[in-house]
């Protein structure tokens, strides 16, 4: 009696010890830059360009991460000129292992065209980018919609999507979408007024926003399919994040977070599911599918804003 009692006590221990352990989230991510070769609105010099490119090539390599660049191919030219300067940054990510995808020549408003206008700016971006693919070895084979707009209307999404199916393209979709053009607006007018003091505050806030943005959608990913997805990060080739990707990265790490591959991060299988969102708004493609499955208002509370003296500091 006193072995048997023993027996159960010792069960009842162990569910006690096991169910207060926490279980254990999968935390990946996969890094995506937009707006190659690079995003500024008042630093418009090469010098600055390479600025930026290498750090955020040297905090790539500084944390493992394998990323890729969606190019917008008319960046460049002007008119008729080429940049031969600007291409040569595009080869700087290849030569560090990075990969780039299409995100169209001039980064047009799908909403504002119809499929066939915007059909012709994602062919007018392939040649320049399958060349510089070639002399690293690689094929052009990723998509990234300007603006993450897919289309407004089922039949504008349908139409680019069996497009982009019937050229080879692997949609690369994003689901912790963000702010980071705000910011970087507003840090890169203090740069440019040489304000200091307001430029450093600018960062801090920023990558703590960065940090709240991740731990929101970890969380809407925990809520919309019982687990963590392999997330699929968003930000832009812009002086902020070539000033701060460093710590950033490093605070995605303190929470737990390992760096993939976008071809590993696109086998999770949540990448299968269906998106019926034909609306104008470019959104995290977990807001996609939750809206496809029917959450509305209370699902998508609590993401964290960026504060209205950012947006208006960058105008
Ligand atoms: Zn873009």
């Amino acid at each position: 009696m006193k072995k048997q009692l023993s027996a159960l006590l010792f069960v009842l221990l162990f569910f006690i010890v096991s169910s207060a352990i926490p279980q254990q989230i999968k935390r990946e991510i996969c890094v995506t830059i937009d707006d190659l070769p690079v995003v500024t609105k008042y630093f418009k010099d090469i010098d600055t360009y390479n600025y930026i490119t290498d750090n955020i090539l040297a905090a790539l390599k500084k944390h493992g991460i394998k990323a890729i660049g969606a190019v917008n191919a008319g960046k460049l030219y002007n008119g008729r000129t080429f940049y031969p300067e600007r291409y040569d940054l595009l080869k700087k990510w290849l030569a560090d292992g990075h990969d780039l995808s299409n995100h169209t020549f001039g980064h047009k408003n799908y909403n504002e065209l119809t499929f066939a206008e915007f059909k012709s700016d994602i062919t007018d971006g392939e040649p320049i980018l399958n060349n510089i693919l070639k002399e690293y070895g690689k094929e052009l084979k990723y998509f990234r919609h300007p603006f993450l707009f897919r289309g407004n209307t089922k039949e504008k999404a349908d139409s680019l999507q069996a497009y982009l199916d019937s050229r080879g393209y692997v949609v690369t979709p994003v689901t912790v979408d963000n702010g980071d053009y705000l910011y970087a607006a507003a840090y890169e007018k203090a740069k440019f007024d040489k304000n200091d003091s307001l430029s450093k505050v600018i960062a801090d806030e920023y990558v703590d926003y960065m940090g709240r943005v991740l731990d929101y959608y970890e969380n809407q990913s925990i809520k919309l399919f019982g687990y963590n997805v392999s997330q699929i990060l968003l930000v832009h080739a812009n002086l902020i994040n070539a000033d701060n990707f460093e710590r950033m990265f490093s605070l995605f790490e303190s929470k737990g977070y390992k760096f993939i591959t976008f071809d590993e991060a696109i086998k999770d299988s949540c990448y299968q599911s269906k998106d019926e969102f034909y609306k104008k708004a470019g959104i995290s493609w977990l807001h996609r599918w939750a809206y496809t499955q029917g959450h509305r208002g209370d699902y998508f509370k609590g993401e964290p804003e960026v504060p209205d003296y950012i947006e208006n500091l960058g105008k």
